[in-house]
């Protein structure tokens, strides 16, 4: 008789991963953006919607995003490669160079998800360590590429959870020493002050046949999360793979149309992240004048430790005044710290009256 079955136990292992969505009315837990896309950019989806031929499949390649991509980046279509979301973008590339018998290696405390998508198909991970200022050192990671050398190594920048870009000189350095793939995941790269992607040009440059990967999203900067769409920049070798390794029309006419009409509103994206980084100047003083640990940001997050109180305690006072920041006490490597998103003004008030509170 049929039955479920247990599920896969590498799987089970891989439970709890995803942040609750708890009700709050001050969302800053999920760094996303505090502004929806312009009202004209809405205007132009929905009358791309009424053009869409709804009953054929959706152009398999999605040559206008990635020729929009392109032509946005300075590269190709064919060094573009777009997904429903870069969570699907990294997961394409595991896919594809990872599995059984292969080694990923990252630097915790990192984005969680790179771990995570590793354990769903199969690949082991070797976790470097970070500094104890969350810096990656480059003697410990040459080190461990060398030890273990991984097919794909992960580099995160500016680094989710801690907010530091990482330097050019490291980058560069692993990309020197690294056999495989350097996934650098700029999902927060509009607001760092440098970008891997420059690392394709000039001397020494990480141009074709490299294994520079760069991935992007618009579920931050572009306002876009609800869209899923994220992409990313590498060699066309790379690009093939991860087709290679995706479900044919994985990308809906929607999504498409979604991200080529975004790319026109480039300047109002600007805008809206010189508002966020002018924003993230005033948390930073903020959390400054309170009882708290913090770390200077590059993106749109900021991560502090509460010293007066236990953290798992000042997030939940903070959920009681219907203000949501992401706990990642238990994180390794961040005990006690918790992560805050920068909202717009009036949203950022109430997250520090209320952090305020919360400590006392
Ligand atoms: C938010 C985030 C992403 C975004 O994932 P999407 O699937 O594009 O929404 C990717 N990488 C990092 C480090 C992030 O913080």
């Amino acid at each position: 008789m049929s039955a479920v079955p247990p599920r896969r136990a590498d799987l089970s292992a891989l439970d709890g991963y995803h942040s609750p969505q708890v009700a709050a009315t001050v969302r800053l837990n999920a760094n996303e953006s505090p502004f929806p896309p312009p009202e004209s950019w809405r205007d132009d989806l929905a009358g791309a919607v009424e053009r869409i031929e709804f009953n054929r499949y959706p152009d398999r390649s999605a040559a206008a995003l990635r020729s929009a991509l392109g032509e946005l980046h300075g590269v190709g279509a064919d060094e573009v490669f777009c997904a429903n979301g870069s969570n699907e973008v990294l997961q394409s590339l595991l896919l594809a160079y990872g599995g059984p018998g292969r080694r990923a290696l990252l630097f915790e405390p990192t984005y969680t998800l790179h771990a995570h998508i590793c354990g769903l198909t199969g690949t082991e991970v070797v976790a470097g360590r970070r500094d104890a200022g969350f810096r990656v050192e480059e003697s410990e990671a040459l080190r461990l590429l060398a030890e273990t050398a991984p097919t794909v190594t992960f580099l995160c920048s500016p680094n989710n959870p801690t907010g530091r870009a990482e330097p050019a000189g490291l980058v560069r350095s692993v990309l020197e020493h690294a056999p495989g793939l350097v996934v650098v995941d700029e999902a927060y790269g509009q607001f760092a002050p440098w970008s891997a992607l420059s690392l394709r040009e000039g001397p020494g440059a990480a141009g074709p046949g490299s294994g520079l990967v760069v991935v992007r999203t618009f579920s931050k900067t572009w306002s876009m999360a609800a869209s899923r769409l994220g992409y990313l920049v590498a060699d066309r070798e790379v690009v093939g793979a991860c087709e290679a390794a995706t479900l044919p029309y994985h990308l809906s006419a929607l999504s498409q149309a979604a991200g080529v009409l975004a790319l026109r509103y480039t300047a109002e994206m600007e805008a809206r992240v010189a508002l966020i980084a002018e924003e993230r100047g005033r948390v930073a003083a903020g959390l400054a004048a309170l009882p708290v640990e913090s770390w200077p940001s590059d993106a749109n997050f900021i991560l502090f430790r509460p010293l007066s109180k236990p953290a798992d305690g000042v997030w939940r006072a903070l959920l009681e005044r219907s203000v949501l920041v992401r706990n990642c006490a238990s994180w390794a490597g961040l005990p006690g710290c918790l992560r805050v998103t920068v909202g717009t003004p009036s949203e950022n008030n109430r997250f520090l009256e209320a952090l305020e509170e919360s400590l006392r």
